[in-house]
């Protein structure tokens, strides 16, 4: 077998969840958009639902409809991007919520599906979804006159503690919501954090769960093990892989990995990532390329069979600063054609 092994500890997983649910009174809901970021939305919702969840969020009603698939009847899934054109009967046969994030958007539900559950989502400054204070002043007496089940909005900045931004939003949020008897929810996983005024009725928990930043006592959730294909010796001068963007100082031992760009492992991490053997740290050396990466292994005791990206000595977000990037695309990157094993 050479394609790489994608491991996800979903005992590790649901335990983050609980951490977090544990940090307030609000029901923690769960964030499994984008096939749970990535590790599967199936086995990841199953997980969730089996700890308590009772509340899923994806992003668009494709993904719901595979949910429901994976999770039977029971749990309440909303889909993020609200009532889009055409998705009426999907919504309705696979029992969805959409978030409402407009007028055009209430419209179309009210005449496609009346008496089918809605939420709505509100814009307290982020200017991505939701309807903004003038055009919820308009629409707010229709809405409510249909009883949404949730309204929420999303914070733009929950990952920075100091931001004005926050407070800003808050209080927006409050004073779009003051009086009205219907759940609300604002935290994402940063929000969770940042105080349980942010809180409400329901929170939004996504990337801790999955083990990533800003949720520092997170468990970590991912390992990635790569097959070594071949290994040889290369000598001071010698150069490795295309444009010969990496030469030798000194007698070397090269292996060359079953993994690429292909895989989702970013190319600009060429001269700037490290693998691990055991508990050797091995440096990519040269670009990496589609299905094929270069490391160092000489200063390992023998040639290792499979090297680590990532595992217990290097998480989503080393490897993240490594590229530039968040802990969130470093996830939802991860090819398709890894091989995945669910643990707990
Ligand atoms: C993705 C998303 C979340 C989860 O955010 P994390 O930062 O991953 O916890 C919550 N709410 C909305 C609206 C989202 O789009």
């Amino acid at each position: 077998m050479s394609t790489a092994t994608l491991t996800v500890d979903l005992g590790a997983l649901t335990a983050n969840w609980s951490a977090l649910a544990a940090m307030g009174r609000a029901e923690a809901a769960a964030v499994v958009k984008a096939d749970a970021y990535g590790l599967g939305a199936a086995r990841v919702g199953r997980a969730l639902a089996k700890a308590g969840a009772r509340t899923f969020f994806v992003a668009v009603t494709e993904e719901g409809a595979a949910l429901r698939q994976a999770l039977g009847p029971g749990p309440v899934i909303y889909i993020l991007s609200g009532h889009m054109a055409g998705d009426a009967d999907m919504l309705g046969d696979m029992d969805l919520t959409p978030i409402l994030n407009s007028l055009d958007q209430l419209i179309r539900h009210l005449e496609a599906l009346p008496g089918h559950p809605f939420g709505l989502q509100l814009d307290t400054g982020m200017h991505r979804l939701g309807m903004e204070p003038s055009e919820w002043t308009a629409v707010r007496d229709i809405a409510l006159a249909q009883s949404p089940q949730l309204i929420i909005s999303h914070l733009a900045c929950a990952d920075d503690l100091g931001a004005a931004m926050n407070t800003d939003q808050l209080a927006t949020f409050r004073q779009m919501t003051a009086g009205l008897d219907c759940p609300l929810s604002l935290a994402n996983t940063g929000g969770i954090l940042l105080d349980r005024a942010y809180h409400f009725d329901v929170t939004r928990p996504g990337i801790g769960m999955y083990g990533g930043m800003p949720f520092e006592k997170a468990r970590p959730v991912v390992s990635l093990d790569i097959p070594v294909i071949q290994c040889r010796d290369v000598a001071p001068g010698d150069a490795v892989g295309y444009g010969r963007a990496w030469t030798a100082r000194r007698p070397s031992r090269i292996a060359t990995l079953s993994a690429g760009y292909a895989d989702g492992i970013l190319r600009c991490l060429g001269d700037r990532a490290a693998v691990w053997a055991d508990d050797v740290r091995c440096p990519v050396v040269g670009r990496i390329s589609m299905d094929l990466i270069g490391i160092d292994v000489t200063d390992t005791s023998r040639d290792p069979k499979s090297v680590a990206l990532l595992g217990p000595l290097q998480g989503i977000d080393t490897l993240a600063d490594a590229a530039g990037t968040i802990g969130y695309e470093i996830l939802t990157s991860m090819s398709a054609r890894y091989t995945r094993r669910y643990l707990g």
